[in-house]
């Protein structure tokens, strides 16, 4: 396992002047406790999702974290093989990953990552 090394999420040059790109107002989050990026806005899926602490967001990807053990839990749209996610520097609980699903429409979630707002911020 690799520690101490974690991969930075770079924002598009803002030269683009005069141009509204959707990076424009890119936002990245990392961890609340040591800010180690975690993802950013673009990776959104959605943000109708409720975690253990509350709000929460399923992101198309994840990164700098590692994965706990695979548990199957019963959640409202039905059961799933999931996984914990922690930053990978100071092992802060952030959310978990979708491994698998037991229903075929739920599917679009199985390798996705859910991250909970509580334990993370918006990083400059
Ligand atoms: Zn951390």
């Amino acid at each position: 396992m690799a520690i101490g090394y974690s991969v930075y999420i770079e924002r598009p040059a803002s030269g683009a002047i005069g141009i509204k790109t959707k990076y424009a107002k890119l936002e990245i989050y990392g961890c609340s406790h040591c800010r180690t990026h975690l993802s950013s806005s673009n990776h959104i899926m959605s943000k109708d999702y409720r975690g253990v602490t509350g709000d929460a967001y399923l992101m198309r990807k994840v990164i700098n974290v590692t994965e706990g053990h695979r548990e199957t839990r019963h959640m409202i749209t039905g059961r799933y093989v999931v996984c914990d996610i922690y930053c990978h520097t100071c092992k802060n609980l952030v959310g978990w990953k979708y491994l698998m699903s037991e229903k075929r429409d739920q599917e679009y979630k199985e390798g996705k990552y859910i991250l909970e707002l509580e334990p993370i911020t918006e990083c400059d």
